[in-house]
């Protein structure tokens, strides 16, 4: 998967937030990410931690929130949960959908010393 190239740019805009809040080290990484990304957070976990080597993230422990996806049907208006194969919507049988959540994929806040 991509993860590491996505883990660098958010450890590349962590340590230049740490960088601006004159920080000695960051403690923690609120990371939102949402379902559809495909991104597993414990890969994500991984190579920040080796990626942050030798960084004052080194040590940082990363929190995700992770966003199921959720559609949004073109026919009825209403919102469901679209499955891999089968984005039908589940309310009026009508295929034809938009997401409306599921896409997310940034750093919310970072806590640092
Ligand atoms: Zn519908």
């Amino acid at each position: 998967m991509h993860e590491l190239s996505i883990t660098q740019s958010m450890l590349d805009l962590v340590l230049e937030q740490a960088e601006k809040a004159d920080a000695s080290r960051v403690e923690k990484v609120n990371l939102v990410i949402g379902e559809m990304t495909g991104v597993v957070d414990d890969c994500v976990q991984f190579y920040f931690s080796l990626l942050g080597k030798g960084t004052i993230a080194e040590e940082a422990v990363l929190s995700c929130k992770m966003v199921p996806a959720t559609a949004r049907c073109r026919n009825c208006g209403k919102t469901f949960q679209p499955k891999e194969f089968d984005w039908t919507c589940p309310h009026c049988g009508k295929s034809g959908m938009e997401i409306v959540a599921g896409q997310e994929l940034f750093v919310e806040s970072i806590e640092v010393e």
